[in-house]
């Protein structure tokens, strides 16, 4: 359904994505999930062609997005993150609107509009003016309008940010009702939430794509592995350097927390704690660094999300070479994380 080869998007030095390359097929719903500033919305802008990118090449059912993009564009319908307001209209007239601007022949526009409204729960409240509905309703007829038109592809970004708990049940329900009908992009910085939705999740940190697989498969892929978290008296730059050399450590994240003691996060890839704890206890030992607490866990999908993407925030971080390539899930692969900072 879409094919993403190279793409790049470039903002003068700074790159919003690079290099990514990921495949839709239909009928699944896929989860794109990182955090703020990861490059969802980049990516997302830029295969629904609103976006022009700096490199890559972008096909939506053989139809390349910047050579073809009124063939490719019908197949899609998109709920953009900030969407266009159009407060003094009705959710009817809205919704004409957006089927003449789709090009939906006249004959179809009412039918589609009804069909739109039904499946979304807002024919009751056809007439009334969009300024006068709640942000949940609203983002209903964010999805109505994407589905106006009913392309086969429907691309959401963050749909459930700023609504309340019981309207974020709701649309994520009728998200999930697309299932069948309709290849679901919908793009996340909640873990569960694309858990709970998506067949195929892939994250994104920093404008690299770093895992694509089914939720269980991603569990999966991190059995195995221990966190260790970990207050140590000493400043971050000792405790950090301390255990620089601490062996199958994928991820670590230290933090001064108080004066002279400092947080450390870890991840191992190891599912012997013992040793682990055993080497950890012998590097301290050897610097005279008091453990004041150290705690085990086996590794969880949040814990390898809130790692793989911690840091991600710091626009000045360095990124690429250092975050863990999870796609591939070579086990034996040396990470560099050396300075990492996740
Ligand atoms: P997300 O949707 O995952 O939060 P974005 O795609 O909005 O992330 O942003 C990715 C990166 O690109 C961020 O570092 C952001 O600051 C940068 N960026 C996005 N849009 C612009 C722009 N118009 N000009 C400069 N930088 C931008
Ligand atoms: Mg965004």
């Amino acid at each position: 359904m879409i094919e993403v080869r190279n793409l790049t998007k470039k903002y003068g030095d700074h790159y919003a994505i690079e290099d990514l390359n990921f495949t839709i097929e239909k009928g699944k719903i896929y989860g794109f999930l990182g955090p703020n500033g990861a490059g969802k919305s980049t990516t997302m802008n830029i295969i629904t062609g609103c976006l022009a990118a700096t490199a890559g090449e972008v096909t939506i059912d053989g139809h390349d997005i910047f050579e073809e993009p009124t063939e490719a564009k019908k197949l899609i319908g998109y709920l953009p993150e900030l969407p266009p307001v159009y407060l003094d209209r009705t959710i009817r007239e809205y919704l004409k609107f957006v089927a003449e601007a789709k090009g939906v022949a006249k004959a179809d526009i009412k039918a589609q509009i009804e069909k739109a409204m039904e499946y979304t729960k807002i024919t009751d409240y056809q007439d009334r003016l969009i300024k006068n509905l709640s942000k949940g309703y609203r983002q209903r007829v964010g999805i109505a309008q994407a589905l106006i038109g009913d392309p086969e592809l429907i691309i959401l970004d963050e749909p459930t940010v700023g609504l309340d708990p019981q309207q974020i049940i709701e649309i994520r329900d009728l998200i999930s009702s697309l299932r069948g009908e309709h290849t679901v992009i919908l793009s996340s910085h909640i873990l569960s939430e694309v858990q709970a939705i998506c067949e195929i999740i892939m994250i994104i940190s920093r404008g690299h794509m770093v895992a694509v697989d089914t939720p269980d498969n991603l569990e999966h892929l991190f059995e195995g592995m221990t966190t260790v978290e970990l207050l140590m008296e000493g400043s971050q730059a000792v405790v950090e350097a301390a255990l620089k050399d601490l062996e199958n450590v994928s991820s670590l994240m230290a933090e001064e927390e108080e004066d002279g003691v400092t947080k450390v996060v870890l991840t191992s890839e190891t599912d012997d704690e013992r040793t682990l704890c055993r080497n950890i206890f012998t590097i301290a030992r050897a610097l005279d660094l008091p453990i004041l607490q150290m705690k085990t866990d086996k590794a969880s999908l949040e814990d390898i999300f809130i790692e793989l993407t911690n840091s991600e925030t710091d626009e000045d971080e360095e990124e690429a070479s250092e975050v863990p390539e999870l796609i591939s899930s070579d086990p034996g692969k040396e990470e560099d994380t050396s300075e990492s900072g996740l």
